[in-house]
């Protein structure tokens, strides 16, 4: 759709005609504060636009049909107009936007984010203030190192505390393991340090422990950290997904009886697919007897620290040695927007590098907090200033409010399925999530399922009815439900499940053969 632009005059923001460009003119400084000014104002319209006319959270398009127009856009001729550059985003990308506060969105951890997290989006990038250290940064230093400090409260992790931000879950349980492996290997006899000589001999026996159905992203960070894959134990989980204490001591003493040498085990408070919460004061403890560096991935779970009525279920977490929080994922703020913290600040060190003209020891040890000396990140946004307006505008509270509310949603829906002969529903949810799949009387067949669940899954998201995601559990494809939308009622979620067995019931009396092929758009896991 093209939309109507004689509103606000265009903006030139490349002088017509007259090259060499004039940067006045072009650069953002108060002297084009105007332009700027105008220039939000049509963002802000476009925007507006743009939610005013979706009906639906996907526009259903495939890759194949929006690639042409972006092979189309020569990007060495520019458009010279704001407004043309608008209605050529509209095209490519505004049209086609998935929009996460849509009630049926389903798919993924994205939340509906708060509007003080989106206004203070709108300062830290005009300001584009770089927090990487002191002298780039002033306040917005001293205002990450207060929000670490007050999640660092909140966890319980006490005074010695502290952390920084990152860019998500996947760079904290990185940044956590990296830390955990060198802290372990400063204590190899003879080996003076990875940081300057790499790993000790012995780097084939480290091993790291995580539950079967943590994330990914343990596995990634063991390769980045030249352990490989294969460093990573999966431990079994019980009927509720959480970790097996009883298997963990099995493999602990198997580690044992075969020389490994375990340094970090990753507790998931919340994992991705289940939403199921280790048990982290027995891990704790375990941890604790053995020596083992206990690291937190509250990428999801993280936001019941927030919640006065289901706090209880992080009981333990306050005894980690890091724990890694996603505020983009259950604290409502915009991607990205997450923290890694650690119990002993000392810690810290091992990411820790000084440059002679960035962040010299000297200035550091005078006490200049530069937020580099630990970070994996050099130059980095002010991602915590939206976190900040959120909670000295609404508060933590209401953040707590809203993950409950779609805890209490998520358990109602549970209850609709149950309820529901033709659907199949895995296990009563933990957090936030479900999986099901649909499975009417009379299809027993498991590759008849599958393709059943795959093509509704398709038809929902090709005609723009609802983004539902689909995993894998013992080898059978589920559906799955991620509620994270406290203002997604019932009622929405109800009609959606009406969709799903009116299609499942569609293509069960059609021949599946018949059907065409899955379409590559739609990946299979989060
Ligand atoms: C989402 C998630 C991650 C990864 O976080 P990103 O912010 O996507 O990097 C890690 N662990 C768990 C349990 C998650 O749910």
């Amino acid at each position: 759709m093209r939309y109507d632009t004689q509103a606000t005059p265009a903006i030139p923001l490349r002088p017509l005609g007259s090259p060499p460009q004039d940067p006045s003119r072009a650069l953002f400084s108060e002297a084009t504060l105007s332009a700027y000014h105008q220039g939000m104002q049509r963002c802000v319209d476009q925007v507006r636009r743009t939610l005013d006319h979706h009906r639906r959270p996907t526009s259903g398009v495939a890759p194949d049909e929006l690639q042409p127009l972006i092979d189309a856009i020569d990007l060495d001729s520019p458009l010279e107009t704001l407004d043309a550059g608008l209605d050529e985003l509209q095209r490519l990308y505004l049209d086609h936007a998935v929009h996460f506060h849509d009630p049926h969105y389903v798919a993924h951890l994205n939340c509906p984010i708060t509007l003080p997290s989106v206004l203070a989006e709108a300062i830290a990038t005009p300001l584009n203030t770089a927090v990487e250290t002191w002298d780039q940064s002033a306040g917005a230093t001293l205002i990450e190192q207060k929000l670490i400090d007050w999640v660092g409260a909140r966890i319980g992790l006490g005074d010695a505390a502290d952390g920084v931000f990152t860019s998500g879950g996947t760079q904290s349980n990185l940044m956590a393991l990296m830390i955990a492996r060198d802290h372990a290997c400063a204590a190899v006899a003879d080996h003076p340090g990875n940081r300057h000589h790499g790993l000790p001999d012995n780097f084939r026996e480290l091993r790291i422990l995580a539950s079967d159905v943590s994330h990914f992203s343990v596995q990634k960070a063991a390769a980045l950290m030249g352990l490989g894959y294969d460093a990573v134990i999966p431990v079994p989980t019980d009927a509720e997904r959480r970790m097996d204490v009883e298997a963990l001591g099995a493999i602990l003493a198997e580690c044992e009886r075969d020389g490994l040498k375990p340094f970090a085990l990753v507790a998931t408070a919340g994992t991705t697919d289940f939403g199921s919460i280790d048990p982290l004061s027995a891990l704790a403890s375990i941890c604790q007897s053995r020596g083992l560096w206990l690291h937190v991935d509250a990428a999801y779970g993280g936001g019941l620290l927030l919640s006065r009525r289901y706090r209880h279920w992080l009981a333990g977490i306050e005894q980690a040695d890091s724990v890694g929080v996603d505020f983009h994922k259950t604290f409502f703020q915009p991607v990205s927007c997450s923290a890694c913290l650690v119990r002993e600040r000392d810690h810290l060190q091992y990411v820790t590098h000084y440059a002679d003209y960035l962040n010299p020891r000297d200035q550091a040890e005078t006490g200049t907090p530069d937020l580099v000396n630990k970070s994996l990140q050099t130059t980095r946004r002010f991602d915590a200033l939206k976190l900040w307006m959120t909670l000295r505008i609404q508060g933590a509270e209401a953040l707590g409010h809203y993950l409950e509310t779609v805890i209490g949603l998520t358990r109602e829906t549970y209850r609709m399925l149950s309820a529901r002969e033709a659907f199949d529903v895995l296990m009563p949810p933990a957090l936030s999530t479900l999986l099901f799949r649909y499975a009417p009387a009379g299809i027993e067949e498991e590759a008849r399922i599958e393709a059943l669940n795959r093509k509704i899954r398709q038809i929902l998201s090709r005609r723009g009815e609802a983004v539902v995601a689909a995993t894998r559990v013992d080898g059978r494809l589920y559906l799955k439900f991620t509620l994270l939308n406290p203002l997604t009622r019932a009622e929405d979620l109800a009609r959606l499940l009406d969709r799903i067995a009116e299609h499942g019931d569609a293509l069960a009396a059609e021949s599946l053969t018949a059907l065409p092929p899955a379409h590559p758009s739609v990946p299979e896991s989060p």
